[in-house]
């Protein structure tokens, strides 16, 4: 095997980029392998309000940008559009197969964050891309002067209706639950906005479609069990998030639901391997906190390298 770096990060989220900065400063030869662009889901967001230094708030593409600029001229190596497709422990190292052949890396930072979770109700996949969508920054501008939902009850789905209630004429947002689960300050932007109706202790049960695009949402009370059908043009699922940790569910521990288990350094149970971010299994999943973990885990893994490879 002709290449070798010192630290492999597998992902180029917030985390993925913190760890690059942190890594290219310690300078330790530090490369990022990305599946498609630098950015991950906070490229998504339309709004940042929690990261702190923007008191006007940020874009997630901005914010996104800049935390690659900044790695990029830290020093840090970049592949991008070039997933990782396995990892197989090789001695003390591990080796890295890609589309671009394989890399072997003497520490591997796993940081391939989270997907949105889908509901998995009937008409989801059918009406995925025509009128159904995980994105309101990328999709919401097709909804102009029309009415959308959302549904789910967090931090992402309360701002994502924040966002949609100033492009389109009236938003739903759908929870399960008779209350909110996201920040107080985020609730309220939905409560006082009279373009936001809120359906709690509802669930969506079907995606009713004509035409080859979203019609209605066939909603079902929790209280009652009465159905009922609301006219949407479009409809935003923000209701959890997946674990991307297949990569090494056979070469370390996950939780029960599949996120990876790390110690506070965010050493997995496989030395050598990191995790860091929405892939990693502690609470609060937000860009502060995998951004903390990124620099968390390179910071141990430098010393690792030290101490097993003499780097
Ligand atoms: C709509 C929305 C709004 C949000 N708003 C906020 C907010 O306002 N404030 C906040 O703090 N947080 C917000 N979040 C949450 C925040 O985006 C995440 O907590 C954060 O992005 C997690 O960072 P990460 O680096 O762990 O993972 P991710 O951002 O998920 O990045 C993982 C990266 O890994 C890459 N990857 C995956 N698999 C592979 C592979 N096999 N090989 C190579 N690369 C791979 C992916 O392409 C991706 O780029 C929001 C999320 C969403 C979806």
């Amino acid at each position: 095997m002709a290449e070798i770096v010192d630290i492999a990060i597998v992902g180029g989220g917030p985390a993925g980029l913190t760890a690059a900065i942190y890594g290219a400063r310690a300078r330790v030869n530090t490369v990022v392998f990305e599946a498609g662009l630098p950015g991950g889901q906070i490229v998504s967001a339309s709004m940042v309000e929690n990261y702190p230094g923007f008191p006007d708030g940020v874009t997630g593409n901005d914010l996104a940008d800049l935390m690659f600029r900044q790695a990029q001229g830290a020093g840090a190596e970049f592949r991008t559009i070039n997933p990782v497709e396995a990892i197989r422990p090789d001695g003390k190292q591990f080796v890295l197969s890609t589309p671009s052949g394989d890399v072997a890396a003497r520490v591997v930072i796993l940081a391939t964050g989270a997907i949105p979770k889908k509901l998995g109700i009937p008409g989801e996949a059918e009406f995925t891309g025509r009128g159904v969508s995980w994105c309101a920054t990328c999709d919401g501008p097709l909804y102009r002067d029309k009415v959308v939902a959302v549904v789910g009850g967090g931090d992402s789905a309360t701002q994502e209706s924040v966002y949609l209630s100033k492009i389109a004429t009236h938003v739903h947002l759908i929870h399960r639950r008779e209350e909110l689960r996201a920040t107080q300050c985020l609730q309220e932007q939905c409560f006082y906005n009279e373009k936001i109706t809120m359906h709690l202790a509802h669930t969506v049960d079907e995606i009713v479609g004509e035409g080859g695009r979203v019609k209605a949402l066939r909603l079902r009370s929790r209280e009652d069990g009465s159905v009922s059908d609301l006219p949407v043009d479009g409809f935003f699922e923000f209701v959890g998030i997946d674990a991307m940790s297949d990569l090494v569910k056979d070469l370390c521990d996950l939780d029960e639901l599949g996120f990876v288990i790390v110690d506070r350094s965010g050493q997995t149970s496989h030395a050598g391997l990191y995790a860091a971010g929405d892939v990693a299994n502690y609470e609060l999943k937000q860009v502060v906190t995998a951004c903390a973990r990124g620099a968390f885990a390179v910071d141990h893994a430098v010393r690792y390298l030290n101490l097993e490879f003499g780097v």
